[in-house]
């Protein structure tokens, strides 16, 4: 078993530059359930390494409690917490071998040569190190080193493992390969991982469920499928999802009339008792750049609410073409069929599918 609970949990920092206190974290509250991948995600500076470092023991929180197990660890010594951190920087010892390296931790709680020796053999055999050992980390690649990086974690066989962006020094592909292998690795093991990580790609990809944060705050803690149909705010509308969810100023005029600049869009039926509370208010429409079509294109969707646009601007990408027009002072992207024939300059119709809008109050 190994259960978190993380209760009303802040944590300030004496701000030495500026003087008084930062609070990095505040008042956060959430559990990770056993055997769970639960992801972290924020932009820089959110409070996300600081998260981590509380739950294992590296940082002491200001106030709220911790839970391990049902068990209050407020006071708990990291080293007996029995948690594995892995780091961006990897951390490993440069002037020992790759085995010397998964040995260390182990060596150190005095475990025996015997048992030490079949640690090393099932982790380098889950990541597939076997041809590695005898190296020094400066002869890997950076894939090979992160990998080392995980079988220290792994030799440990710890209740708990916590990544701070591990995969934010490899390269676009690689990045994408190692994603899969964490996946993979968390099925085998069937541990409870925490995942630090600022990109929402990778957010989306890893995590059963996911935090996101915003300047020390939880905004939304919830599925993938959950945060990106129905996120909390325009904080999470905007940060999930790529590219990202458009935002357009407007009015709801009547329970089914908006009002968005020169435009004038008729909510869906369906939308109209949710949006209620909203009418006669100056409000934000969100809508996906994957919920607005070329019209050519628009195959069984609902029609009502289309534009000509002047087109501004095209990137193609192949399967599909990022297209980019202006409503009132915004940039809008939509993105459209690979098909679709558009130019730069242009006119053209677009359908706006708002069976998929959010509504929102301004910030
Ligand atoms: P993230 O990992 O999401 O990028 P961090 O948790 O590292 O963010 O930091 C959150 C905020 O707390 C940042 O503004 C950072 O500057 C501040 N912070 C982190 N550690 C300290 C510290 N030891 N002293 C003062 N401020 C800190
Ligand atoms: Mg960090």
């Amino acid at each position: 078993m190994a259960r978190i609970l993380m209760e009303n949990i802040t944590k300030t920092f004496i701000d030495d530059k500026r003087g008084g206190t930062f609070t990095a974290v505040n008042d956060a509250s959430f559990e990770i359930k056993d055997k769970e991948f639960l992801v972290f995600v924020g932009p820089s500076g959110c409070g996300k390494t600081t998260s981590l470092r509380m739950i294992a023991g590296l940082e002491r929180q200001t106030s709220g409690n911790i839970y391990i197990d049902e068990k209050l660890v407020n006071n708990m010594h990291p080293k007996d917490r029995d948690i594995a951190m892995v780091f961006q920087d990897y951390a490993l010892y440069p002037h020992m071998t790759i085995e010397e390296n998964l040995a260390f931790g182990l060596k150190n709680m005095k475990v025996s040569k015997q048992e030490i020796k079949e640690k090393i053999d099932y982790a380098t055999k889950i990541l597939g190190l076997e041809q590695l050992l005898d190296r020094k980390p400066k002869e890997l690649s950076g894939g090979q080193r992160q990998r080392v990086a995980v079988g220290r974690a792994i030799v440990r066989d710890p209740k708990v493992f916590l990544f701070d962006e591990p995969l934010s020094n490899l390269d676009a592909k690689l990045r994408v390969q190692m994603r899969i292998e964490l996946a993979e690795l968390h099925r085998r093991l069937g541990a409870t991982i925490v995942y630090v990580t600022h990109d929402q790609v990778e957010a989306m990809t890893l995590g059963e469920r996911i935090v996101v944060m915003n300047q020390g705050e939880i905004q939304q803690i919830a599925t993938p499928r959950e945060l990106y149909r129905n996120p909390a705010n325009m904080f999470v509308a905007g940060f999930i999802g790529s590219p990202p969810m458009n935002f357009f100023d407007c009015v709801l005029e009547t329970a089914s009339t908006i009002k968005i600049g020169d435009l004038t869009f008729t909510l869906p039926e369906k939308l109209i008792e949710r949006y209620r509370s909203f009418v006669g208010k100056k409000v934000v429409l969100g809508l996906r750049p994957e919920d607005i079509y070329d019209e050519e294109f628009a195959f069984s969707v609902n029609k009502t609410n289309k534009a000509r646009m002047k087109v501004k601007a095209i990137e193609h990408l192949g399967g599909e073409n990022l297209v980019y027009f202006h409503v009132g002072e915004r940039i809008i992207t939509a993105k459209v069929s690979g098909e679709s024939f558009i130019r730069a300059g242009e006119e053209k119709s677009f359908v706006f599918n708002l069976e998929k809008m959010h509504l929102f109050d301004p910030v």
